[in-house]
């Protein structure tokens, strides 16, 4: 097995500097960046074997084909999800979330139904379910959370006999914290919903087995794991896919076409209109291929050996609050935090100057923001290819970002 701890070696990008600085990439939250061994892949793909997939009887149209999928193979794996035909690709999370809204939800919820989410999710699981329930009469219900992430007591309670959906965050992109997913999972099961978790933040970072979880929906985006942007995922358990009406409506969706009726291709290529993003399938095989090739349980180990080695150093710094959690334990490589009396925009331009990207902003959560009184904050989140050495530039840059602003303390 090679080692982690030289896998920044794989991405050229990170061999640069910036500002005068080597460049240190931490918003891996965000998208992360990717190796040589993907580039390669798609190179390969682009010269030898591009052609529009699933049309056409020439050798690249079939070659495009099997390239796409066998994605879909290697991403059933990846998953354990039990059938391929339970991998449906999409563009990212987004538009996972989108799809089963606007497909599962707008047919099987109604008024007086209730959808329970939690206060801390990503715009995408969450204006999707708000347009849901305004389009059905359904209510949308917030689980809140404590002052360190965590559930309140009785806030699972709010999953009761009227819940049809229950969505959220594998691993919060604000918060970097799972919450009890087995528990969420097993209530929501209890009443009869279906459970959507996203998966954008946990996917790149541990192994996923979605039989285990027992989730319904699972989603995640080709692009914080090493592939490139506009290829993502949506599983659905099978009964649940056969049972929706597709999304988006064009070629590759359809058996026949009549003048006035349309007859739908199976699962899961009635979730599949028109031409795939089949360079996206290749770069989302390759990265699979490549994260394997160091294990996702070392993945997930590397990461917290690196979370409990900044959280200490971090929170030593005065005038420096976490979002969420501070404890290593139960923490993934995301920590978004503040720094008294300058602006999250102001930090991230700061840590700039000093070769350091971060994040800053509502991070797509902004009711999140609003209930801990934290409209904005800034982000570090990390990878495979992230070192100590990055989190030491970063927590020198952090300590200057106070005295660059004027403060003397
Ligand atoms: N959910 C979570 C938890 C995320 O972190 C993100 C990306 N920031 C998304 C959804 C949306 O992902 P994408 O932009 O790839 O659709």
């Amino acid at each position: 097995m090679k080692s982690i701890a030289e896998a920044y070696k794989d991405f050229p990008i990170l061999n640069q500097t910036h500002n005068g600085h080597r460049l240190v990439y931490l918003d891996s939250g965000a998208t992360t960046q990717i190796p040589q061994a993907v580039m390669d892949a798609l190179e390969t793909h682009l010269k030898k074997h591009n052609g529009n997939p699933h049309r056409g009887a020439h050798i690249l149209a079939v070659e495009a084909s099997e390239a796409y999928e066998s994605t879909r193979d290697t991403v059933q794996r990846f998953i354990n999800a039990k059938q391929r035909e339970e991998i449906v690709f999409t563009r990212n999370t987004t538009e996972s979330l989108n799809l089963i809204a606007f497909s599962y939800g707008m047919n099987h919820v109604k008024k007086g139904d209730k959808i329970v989410i939690t206060i801390a999710e990503h715009h995408a699981n969450l204006v999707t379910w708000q347009r849901v329930a305004e389009r059905t009469g359904a209510t949308l219900e917030y689980m809140y959370l404590n002052e360190t992430g965590h559930l309140l007591p009785g806030e699972m309670d709010k999953i009761d006999a009227t819940t049809k959906i229950v969505a959220f965050a594998h691993v919060s992109n604000v918060l970097g914290m799972e919450f009890p997913v087995d528990e969420l999972i097993r209530r929501a099961h209890e009443v009869g919903a279906v459970v959507v978790l996203d998966g954008a933040q946990s996917t790149p970072h541990k192994k996923i087995d979605v039989q285990a979880l027992d989730c319904d929906f699972f989603v995640f985006s080709g692009h914080k794991m090493c592939a490139s942007q506009g290829i993502g995922v949506m599983y659905g358990k099978r009964h649940l896919l056969e049972d929706m009406p597709p999304f988006l409506l064009g070629g590759d969706m359809i058996e026949y076409v009549q003048e006035q009726s349309t007859t739908y291709n199976e699962v899961p290529y009635k979730f599949e209109a028109g031409t795939p993003n089949a360079h996206g399938a290749v770069m989302l095989k390759a990265a699979i291929e490549y994260l394997e090739s160091y294990g996702m349980d070392e993945i997930q180990a590397y990461e917290h050996e690196l979370v409990e080695y900044l959280l200490p150093k971090m929170t030593a710094i005065p005038h420096i609050h976490l979002l969420g959690s501070a404890d290593p334990a139960e923490k993934h490589g995301v920590v978004a935090f503040t720094v008294d009396d300058v602006h999250p925009h102001d930090v991230a331009t700061i840590m700039d100057s000093y070769g350091v990207c971060v994040r800053s902003g509502h991070h797509c959560a902004q009711p999140l923001g609003a209930y801990y009184k934290v409209p904005a904050s800034s982000r570090l989140s990390m990878y495979i290819y992230t070192r100590k050495e990055d989190l030491d530039a970063f927590l020198e840059a952090l300590k200057k970002v106070r005295p660059t602003m004027g403060f003397k303390d």
